[in-house]
């Protein structure tokens, strides 16, 4: 009897969890991947997080987890390699990943690195405007500067 009714509480927290699950199981099974506990962890930790994480930022929140280093790398070259996540170098010599599917669309968009605490923010696409007679298709646009706490 106490074994159904702690299982009960657990299927209830973890309702609202499972239904986004779904839809990043959806997104790996549109490119062909198989929707893994590991790939599904890494998604939903980009997805957790309001701008682009590093390799081992990815690897930090996922530790204690059974993911070690390599296999969080290979899982995140896997989902850049399939489409679903994006990887920018914003000037520092470092990847950094997020979910093509946030609320920036599945466009590329610039990014504001903070040149003190090296914290990354998405901006909206059109933050900046590129006249097309310098270029089109431009996809990578770094701003650097001090964010609002560093300043
Ligand atoms: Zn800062
Ligand atoms: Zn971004």
């Amino acid at each position: 009897m106490a074994t159904t009714k702690t299982r009960k509480k657990t299927v209830a927290r973890a309702g609202g969890a499972r239904a986004t699950d779904e839809a990043l199981r959806a997104r790996l099974r549109e490119v062909g991947l198989k929707a893994t506990a590991g790939r599904l962890s890494v998604l939903a930790e980009l997805r957790r997080a309001k701008s682009p994480l590093s390799h081992a930022e990815v690897a930090a929140r996922l530790a204690g987890s059974q993911l070690d280093k390599v296999t969080v790398w290979r899982i995140l070259v896997a989902l850049t390699g399939a489409g679903i996540v994006d990887r920018t170098d914003v000037g520092d010599h470092t990847w950094r990943f997020e979910l093509r599917d946030t609320a920036m669309g599945h466009d590329p968009h610039p990014h504001f690195m903070c040149v003190t605490c090296k914290a990354v923010q998405c901006l909206p696409r059109d933050a900046v405007h590129i006249s097309p007679r310098i270029g089109r298709g431009v996809i990578d646009v770094r701003i650097k500067g001090r964010c609002e706490r560093c300043l």
